[in-house]
């Protein structure tokens, strides 16, 4: 634990830069805000960089994992593990949201009033579409959309073409020669981009904190407290013991080691724009397998929102006491079941939970309107959610990868 700590106050770190960035724009963010406008574009800059390099690098890391496996049993065993464990812990963080809801503010909230301060235009996603969706109908303009299930679906269909071509034909090593070399490339470029992390992400978070300003909090409090509570419950005591009894590796070490991935997530709320950083510390620092981290995060940052499945379940239960609406013990299996299902159909970018929250509370019947009365703190509890999901990712990652190499 002391080395823990000692690790956590090296200021030459670069982790330990980003972490001090942040702890410092909420200080000036929220003394001195007119100054933020003039940090904005550095913080546009990084984020667009991030961005840039998420598609590139989710293509070729998951051709590259899916080739350097080598056969079709082999891909099969990988992605049972990674789903098995994907919906196992999304089903849990919604579980563990309830839980708190339910034990800490009855069934409900029952706070009362809080006024609806902005708007919000919701649409309704019918199941259907959520599951065509999954597939791309053009790869040109899944790529220009930045769709990216689509993106790994028509990556996973190319990688199993380029397995099949026959081993005496030169394409096949052709091929998957220039993904190896543009992944390496991208991984550097990567590198770079990370290197500027304390200043992009100290941008970002001033200019987050200046414009949201944290008054909405005083009406919204107790919300905001069960989706802590619960985050930071299935964080530290769920993916904590999976991390230590099936990860075999100790929580609070393997935070050391990942916890760049974590703060970028957290000032970024995006687990797509972390990817590239996820990548790097899972391979460099945690030692998983690049074979597994190539494939689990890039599909665990797309697909695994564990954070995001719990708020959407606390979301639910409080805009339904908002409307004096009580939430029976079916209704509340309809949350655990549907809030799951969003949760994996939201994209890693911001609000991505937000747009999808829609298909729970229409599966329960409640107003699309009412998410409007969270939308005043969602940044927030993006920020911290991105966290977790980012943090369910590389656990999952290194789980499977013990699993892989037989150390169960
Ligand atoms: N921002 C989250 C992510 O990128 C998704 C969400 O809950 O809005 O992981």
């Amino acid at each position: 634990m002391a080395g823990f700590i000692k690790a956590l106050l090296d200021w030459r770190k670069l982790e330990n830069q980003t972490l001090y960035a942040i702890i410092l724009a909420i200080i000036l963010g929220v003394i001195l805000p007119e100054l933020a406008q003039y940090l904005k574009v550095v913080g546009d800059i990084f984020l667009r960089l991030l961005k840039a390099i998420a598609i590139p690098l989710v293509i070729t890391s998951i051709f590259v994992s899916i080739v350097s496996l080598g056969s079709l049993r082999e891909l099969k065993s990988l992605g049972l593990k990674a789903i098995a464990y994907y919906t196992a812990t999304t089903f849990l963080a919604v579980l563990t949201g309830l839980i708190v809801v339910n034990l800490f503010f009855g069934n409900g909230f029952s706070s009362g009033e809080v006024s609806h301060s902005q708007t919000f235009q919701a649409r309704e996603i019918s199941l259907q579409d959520f599951l065509v969706g999954f597939f791309p109908s053009n790869i040109f303009q899944s790529l220009a959309e930045g769709k990216i299930v689509q993106i790994i679906v028509f990556t996973v269909l190319l990688a199993l073409g380029v397995l099949a071509i026959k081993e005496t034909l030169k394409g096949k090593e052709t091929v998957t020669n220039l993904f190896e070399g543009l992944n390496e490339a991208f991984l550097n470029t990567a590198g770079w981009i990370i290197k500027l992390t304390p200043l992009g992400v100290f941008a970002i978070v001033y200019y987050t904190i200046a414009t949201h300003g944290l008054g909405a909090f005083s009406s919204l409090w107790k919300y905001a407290l069960a989706v802590v509570l619960g985050l930071l419950w299935h964080a530290t005591v769920n993916l904590g013991l999976i991390a230590y009894l099936l990860a075999k590796v100790k929580p609070h070490e393997y935070f050391a080691k990942v916890r760049e991935a974590l703060l970028i997530a957290f000032s970024t709320a995006s687990s797509s724009a972390t990817l590239p950083v996820s990548l790097r510390v899972a391979q460099e620092k945690g030692g998983v397998d690049k074979k597994v981290a190539g494939f689990i995060l890039p599909l665990g940052a797309t697909v695994n929102m564990d954070g995001t499945a719990l708020y959407e379940a606390v979301a639910v239960m409080f805009i339904a006491s908002m409307y004096g609406i009580d939430m029976d013990l079916t209704k509340q299996v309809i949350i655990l079941v549907t809030a799951t299902l969003a949760a994996i159909g939201a994209a890693g970018i911001p609000s991505a939970g937000l747009v999808t929250m829609t298909l729970v509370l229409t599966a329960v019947g409640l107003p699309l309107e009412g998410i409007a009365i969270i939308l005043a703190i969602d940044r927030f509890l993006d920020m911290l959610r991105t966290s977790v999901n980012v943090w369910g990712d590389l656990i999952g990652a290194k789980l499977v990868d013990n699993l892989q190499r037989g150390r169960l």
